[in-house]
């Protein structure tokens, strides 16, 4: 059987590993002239984590990564400890063995799995924008913006927030925008430094604000987002600068650490933030939605590519346990649909407690962050 994977982010990538591992013929299909992730920090859940050790890059992904430890959530003005423990890791890796939380560089993330799935023969074709797919019944015809076209048995759209596979599959459905915005930028550890006093990690949390900073890449880059409530409308994407006024503004009487990063900031972008409401159902025909394109939510969590990365391995489970693709395709959606759900709602309700509620009346056990059964959910156990 062969599956065409529309993107090549982190759940397209982690999808034809495991559809690979398990023998599948595997194109990945990327609009992008390379393949390259920018810079910024990511949040890596417990779920990625147990399906990067049933696919055996874990110890690979954990050298490029790091304990995200007690995750402290401070008072925005006087830093005081709301929840958790004070971060006194070192930044540095760990052999990854650990049922835990951990911060990683995108790009190293994504290093991994290109090389991953190249090793194991995926095809990964870049400068392949998908305008549009035919599902014949008995395979499907991807149709790029450069002329080519591709067949395979089976389209899976992980295309991102602006699914082109989405919008065909369900025409007129469109990513709400979140009335949020995320400024975000590196600060390199020596700038950092004087600022790092309460720890490895922190998250201020103050009324509709949170910011959050936390070292990678060995504890030599403090990344940095700060996350706020906004009357303007704003797009997503990585080119969309900010200035330091801006952020100073956004942030104004925030605690001393937070504004020394803030002036520390050498490049500043805005990311406008979108999440999708839920469909009554993901595929069509031999054609189905993984990861953003299926469930983009706010990062309040740090979860989305968590769930994208989840529902590339369930992808491949399910593929390996039916021969009919529809039976293939379904099984997936049944399983992976109430839990994305879950986070999706969980993810709002989170922002909501950190940032509507007044800090010095915050109580740390209504954050859905406390919830483990949600938190440390294991995708390669859990029955499909
Ligand atoms: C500010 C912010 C902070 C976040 N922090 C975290 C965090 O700490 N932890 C976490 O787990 N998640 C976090 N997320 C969410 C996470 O970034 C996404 O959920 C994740 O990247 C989704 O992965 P994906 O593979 O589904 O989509 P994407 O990463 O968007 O990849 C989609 C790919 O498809 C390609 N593509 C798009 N259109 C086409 C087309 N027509 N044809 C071919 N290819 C196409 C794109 O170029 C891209 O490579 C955060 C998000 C934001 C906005």
């Amino acid at each position: 059987m062969k599956i065409l994977i529309i993107g090549g982010g982190l759940g397209g990538l982690t999808a034809a590993i495991a559809l690979r591992q398990r023998g599948f013929a595997v194109d990945v299909h990327e609009a992008a002239a390379q393949l390259e992730e920018t810079g910024a920090g990511l949040t890596l859940g417990i779920g990625a984590q147990h399906v990067f050790r049933a696919l055996s890059i874990q110890a690979d992904v954990a050298a490029r990564a790091c304990p995200a430890g007690t995750l402290p959530f401070l008072h925005y003005r006087t830093a005081r400890l709301l929840m958790g423990a004070p971060d006194e890791g070192n930044g540095l890796p760990d052999d990854g063995a650990a049922n835990i939380v951990r911060h990683i560089y995108r790009a190293d993330l994504q290093t991994v799995l290109i090389a991953t799935a190249k090793a194991l023969g995926a095809k990964i074709l870049t400068g392949r924008r998908l305008i549009g797919f035919e599902d014949h019944g008995d395979g499907v015809t991807a149709q790029f913006e450069n002329g080519d076209t591709a067949h395979g048995d089976v389209l899976i759209g992980a295309d991102g927030l602006r699914s082109a596979v989405r919008a065909q599959l369900w025409p007129g459905d469109t990513p709400r925008f979140t009335d949020h915005v995320a400024y975000r930028f590196l600060v390199p550890r020596a700038e950092a430094a004087p600022f790092m006093g309460l720890g490895r990690s922190a998250i201020f949390i103050g009324p509709q604000r949170t910011f959050n900073r936390y070292t990678m890449c060995g504890g030599e880059i403090v990344n940095c987002a700060g996350l706020a409530e906004t009357q303007e409308a704003i797009a997503e994407g990585w080119s969309i600068p900010a200035s330091t006024d801006e952020l100073r503004a956004a942030f104004d009487g925030w605690h001393p650490d937070v504004m020394g990063l803030i002036d520390r900031a050498q490049s500043i972008i805005k990311w406008g933030l979108y999440d999708r409401a839920p469909l009554p159902q993901w595929a069509q025909g031999r054609v189905t939605l993984l990861g953003d394109a299926a469930h983009a939510m706010l990062p309040f969590l740090g979860m989305g590519a968590a769930m994208a990365i989840e529902d590339g391995y369930v992808l491949a489970r399910a593929f390996a346990e039916e021969t009919d693709p529809a039976a293939a395709l379904a099984r997936y959606e049944a399983a992976r649909k109430p839990r994305t759900e879950l986070v999706h709602q969980m993810s709002i309700r989170q922002g909501q407690v950190t940032q509507a509620i007044d800090p010095d009346t915050f109580e740390p056990a209504s954050a859905p962050m406390n919830n483990r059964d949600m938190m440390e959910f294991d995708p390669v156990t859990a029955p499909i």
